[in-house]
C-alpha cells in the first residue's frame, strides 16, 4: 500500500473561487491534526513558469528557496504551513511539455509516436507523485489550476482520473470546488451550476469525493440534501464555504464544516491529535483586535491589481497583528507621483514602503517617494528596485551625481550606481535566468537590520538582474548610505541603510515571500514598530 496519500482539488462554474485558499486550508488541518502536508499547484498555461508573466497578467510571481518562480497560491501555502515549498511544488504544461519534448528528441520514446495519453498525462502524474515518493509526506494535496470544462485541464483531469485508479480507494480523493450562487430576485441559492461542473467532471470519469460550496449565504439542509442527491456525493461531504472577512478564518471554518474530519475518513486516516491551531487562533486574535490604526504608503506601477503584490500585503497583515496595530495600506501609483503632489499624497503616511518592479515605467515617482521618506525622516522600506531607487535617489541627490541611474533604465548613464550583475551580461533568454532563489547574507552589528534580526548571517529570497555598483561604495558610505548586509562569498550589497534616519532600509532581496503567520518577517515587524512610533 502506498504510504502517501493524495488529495486533489478541482473547481468548477467559475475561476477566482479560491482553490489555493480552500488547499492551505485543508492543508493546516491535517497538519495541526499531526500529518506532515504539502500543497503543489499545477497551471494548466503554457508558459514554463509564470516569471515571463506580467503581474497584470497573473498576479505576483511567488519565488522559493530553490530558485523557482511560481505561482502566487504557494505563497499562501507557505503562509498557512509555515513551511518552505520548492521547484516541484508548481507545474505548469508549458513544463510539461517541453520535458516531453526534450525527451522525444533525445530518442527516448524509442520510435513510438508521443501523444496526450499516454505520454503526457504521465508526466504529469510523475510530477504530482515526486513529493510523495520524497517520504517526507504523509499527505499531498494538488490543486489542478483553471476550470473543470477547459480544453488545457483535460489531461489534468484525465490523470487524476488514472491515478485514482491506481493508488487505488482510500488513498487519493477528489475534492471540487464550486459556487452555489444566491439569485437576489428569486431570494434563492441556485445548485444547478454545481450539478452541471459536477456532470462536466464525471464525463471524464472523475467523481468528486467531497463538495465545497463557495457561497454568500448559509447552505440550508434542503440545499445539501439537493446537492449531496444530484452530484453523487455523500451529504457530510457537501462542504459550505461562506465568504470571510479574511482568508485566515477560513481554516476555522473548513472545521466548523467537518473538511477535515471527512477527508480523513475518506482516505482511512485517524487524527494524530485534535487540531487545536492555538498559535493560529492567537494571530487571528490579535489580527482582529487591533489596538491602534497605522497608515502605511505602498508605492508601486501595478497598484491597480492588488494580487501584484500579495506577498508584501501579508506581510504587512503579519508584522501588523505583531504589534497588534491595524495597517491601512494605501496604494500609491507611482507614474502619478512627482515633486508637485508628493507632500499631498503621503499626508498621514507613519511609513512609506517601495515596491519591486522591473522596467522604467514610474521610476521617477519611487526616487520621489524615497526622497520624501529620506528627507522628512518616515520609516522607509525599499524592495529590490525599491532599494535600488534608494540608492540612486541618494547619489543624485546627496552626491550630487547628475543623471545617476540604473543601467536597466539607461545603459548610458554617466553614473550607473546600479548595475547588471557580472553573470547577468551574457544571458539573453528571459526565462528563470535572473539571480533567483535564497542567498546567505552577512549583517554589521549595530544596524537596523541586526536589530531586526537579532543574527549576523541571514538566507533571503532574490529575484533580479542588476546590483549596487561596488565602484561607488566609498562614496556612498562616505555620505552615510552605508551597506549593511552583504553576500559573503560574492560581495554584492543586499542591505542599505542610513544611520541618521529613524528607520531607512533597502533590500535588494525580498523579504516578503519569507514572511508566514507564525513566523512575521523581523524586517516587516521592525518597520512597522518604527512607523507605530514615528505616526
Ligand atoms: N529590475 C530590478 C532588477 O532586475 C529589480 C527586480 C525586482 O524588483 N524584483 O534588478
Amino acid at each position: 500500500m502506498p504510504k502517501t496519500k493524495y488529495i486533489f482539488v478541482t473547481g468548477g462554474v467559475t475561476s477566482s473561487l479560491g482553490k489555493g485558499i480552500i488547499a492551505a486550508s485543508l492543508a493546516k488541518l491535517l497538519q495541526s491534526s499531526g500529518f506532515s502536508v504539502t500543497i503543489q499547484k499545477l497551471d494548466p498555461y503554457i508558459n514554463v513558469d509564470p516569471g515571463t508573466l506580467n503581474p497584470y497578467e497573473h498576479g505576483e510571481c511567488f519565488v522559493t528557496d530553490d530558485g523557482a518562480e511560481t505561482d502566487l497560491d504557494l505563497g499562501h501555502y507557505e503562509r498557512f504551513l509555515n513551511m518552505p515549498t520548492s521547484q516541484a511544488n508548481n507545474v505548469t504544461t508549458g513544463r510539461i511539455y517541453q520535458t516531453v519534448i526534450n525527451k522525444e528528441r533525445r530518442g527516448d520514446y524509442l520510435g513510438k509516436t508521443v501523444q496526450i495519453i499516454p505520454h503526457i498525462t504521465n508526466e504529469i502524474k510523475r510530477r504530482i507523485k515526486i513529493l510523495g515518493e520524497t517520504g517526507d509526506f504523509d499527505i499531498v494535496i494538488t490543486e489542478i489550476g483553471g476550470t473543470v470544462g477547459d480544453i488545457e485541464s483535460l489531461p489534468y483531469v484525465e490523470s487524476v482520473r488514472q491515478l485514482q485508479w491506481e493508488l487505488g480507494e482510500h488513498n487519493a480523493i477528489v475534492i471540487h470546488l464550486t459556487l452555489v450562487p444566491y439569485l437576489a430576485a428569486a431570494k434563492e441559492l441556485k445548485t444547478k451550476p454545481t450539478q452541471h461542473s459536477v456532470k462536466e467532471l464525471m464525463q471524464s470519469g472523475v467523481s468528486p469525493d467531497i463538495l465545497v460550496c463557495r457561497t454568500e449565504h448559509h447552505i440550508n439542509e434542503g440545499i445539501r440534501r439537493k446537492l449531496a442527491l444530484f452530484c453523487n456525493v455523500e451529504k457530510e461531504a457537501i462542504i459550505e464555504s461562506i465568504d470571510a472577512s479574511t482568508i485566515y478564518d477560513v481554516p476555522n471554518l473548513m472545521r466548523k464544516e467537518g473538511l477535515d474530519k471527512v477527508v480523513l475518513k475518506k482516505l482511512n486516516l485517524k487524527a494524530k491529535e485534535e487540531p487545536t491551531l492555538i498559535a493560529w487562533n492567537k494571530f487571528l486574535e490579535h489580527y482582529k483586535n487591533p489596538k491602534g490604526t497605522i497608515n502605511i504608503g505602498l508605492v508601486g506601477k501595478y497598484v491597480e491589481l492588488q494580487d501584484a503584490y500579495k506577498s508584501i500585503l501579508e506581510a504587512i497583515n503579519h508584522a501588523g497583528a505583531q504589534n497588534e496595530i491595524k495597517v491601512n495600506v494605501h496604494s500609491i501609483h507611482s507614474e502619478e507621483l512627482n515633486k508637485e503632489n508628493v507632500t499631498e499624497k503621503f499626508k498621514g503616511l507613519s511609513g512609506i514602503i517601495v515596491a519591486p518592479g522591473f522596467g522604467d515605467r514610474g521610476i521617477e515617482g519611487k526616487i520621489e517617494a524615497v526622497k520624501f521618506a529620506r528627507e522628512n525622516n518616515i520609516p522607509f522600506l525599499g524592495i529590490c528596485l525599491g532599494m535600488q531607487m534608494a540608492v540612486i535617489e541618494f547619489a543624485r541627490n546627496i552626491l550630487n551625481l547628475e543623471n545617476a541611474n540604473s543601467t536597466e533604465m539607461n545603459l548610458s548613464t554617466s553614473h550607473p550606481v546600479i548595475d547588471l550583475m557580472e553573470d547577468q551580461k551574457m544571458v539573453t533568454d528571459k526565462g528563470g535566468t535572473m539571480r533567483l532563489g535564497a542567498w546567505e547574507c552577512k549583517l554589521k552589528k549595530n544596524t537596523k537590520a541586526y536589530k531586526a534580526y537579532g543574527t549576523t548571517l541571514i538566507n533571503e529570497r532574490h529575484r533580479h538582474r542588476y546590483e549596487y555598483n561596488n565602484e561607488y561604495s566609498e562614496q556612498l558610505t562616505n555620505a552615510g548610505l552605508i551597506a549593511t548586509g552583504v553576500n559573503p562569498k560574492t560581495d554584492l550589497v543586499e542591505i542599505i541603510e542610513l544611520p541618521n534616519h529613524p528607520w531607512f532600509v533597502g533590500v535588494q532581496y525580498h523579504p516578503e515571500y519569507k514572511s508566514t503567520v507564525l513566523n512575521p518577517h523581523p524586517l516587516f515587524v521592525d518597520f512597522i514598530k518604527a512607523s507605530i512610533e514615528n505616526k
